[in-house]
């Protein structure tokens, strides 16, 4: 479904990606683990177009990003992506909220909305907070919901950026739930986290980045036992 070769990201003349190879199957889950700085925001971004890269090619969701004229409006129809910052219309009910996008873009009826806010606010554990405003709304549920709006959608990919280091630790367990339970219905999807028990409990990859390259690359068992001195002293630390 994704597919870095050689990808590169510049600001300026700082190199950030330095030749990122990376392949995502359908249904995989991937966590993107590393030091503050070492590109894993940025690798995410360019997989939904945020960021356009500079060398090496990209390919995700059968669209070549590293050529000019991608549609991006229709890329991020497959692609959703969830940050930190949950950016809740704060004048919008929780179902308003969810069904903005898709009523816009794919321009369904009031009555078909109501069933999509239904079915994705189920999918996130918030079927009775449907007419609620987002302040009525726990740190927490008001993540939930934003990943709701992103599933409303319907992408075939989901990227995640470090979605609970805003929230309080009694809140953090219930969107990290919510995302598990979304990996287990088979949605593709990339996560960028500090939460190391979460990330080899839940993805199928775990992807080390250090220095802006893929450093390290395994399964849940990787951070118990890392074949390199980066990745041992990364997980020393906990950071
Ligand atoms: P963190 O864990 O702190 O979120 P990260 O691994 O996500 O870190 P990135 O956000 O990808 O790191 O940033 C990688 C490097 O690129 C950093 O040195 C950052 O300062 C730089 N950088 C990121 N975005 C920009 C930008 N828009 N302009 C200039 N430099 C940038
Ligand atoms: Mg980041």
């Amino acid at each position: 479904l994704v597919a870095f070769r050689d990808v590169r990201k510049s600001f300026g003349a700082f190199e950030v990606l330095k030749g990122i190879d990376l392949d995502i199957a359908p249904g995989e889950v991937v966590a993107l683990i590393g030091r503050s700085g070492s590109g894993k925001s940025t690798a995410l971004r360019c997989v939904n177009g945020l960021e356009k890269i500079n060398g090496g090619t990209l390919t995700v969701c059968g669209r070549h990003l590293h050529e000019s004229g991608t549609d991006l409006r229709d890329l991020r129809k497959d692609v959703g992506i969830v940050f930190q910052s949950y950016n809740l219309f704060p004048h919008l009910t929780v179902e308003q909220n969810v069904t903005l996008a898709p009523r816009k873009v794919h321009r369904i009826s009031a009555a078909d909305a109501r069933t999509l806010a239904a079915d994705v606010l189920a999918q996130v554990g918030l079927s009775d907070k449907a007419g609620n405003y987002p302040e009525q709304l726990s740190g927490g549920q008001q993540q939930r919901v934003a990943i709701a709006r992103s599933l409303a959608m319907r992408p075939k990919l989901m990227l995640f950026d470090e979605v609970t280091s805003a929230l309080d630790p009694e809140l953090t367990g219930e969107v990290l739930r919510t995302i598990e339970r979304l990996a287990a219905s088979g949605m593709t999807m990339v996560l960028v986290t500090h939460e190391m028990s979460f990330a080899s409990s839940v993805a199928d990859k775990i992807v080390f980045m250090h220095q802006g390259r893929v450093w390290e690359t395994g399964d849940g068992r990787m951070l118990s036992a890392p074949q390199t001195a980066e990745l041992q002293q990364f997980v020393g630390n906990g950071l």
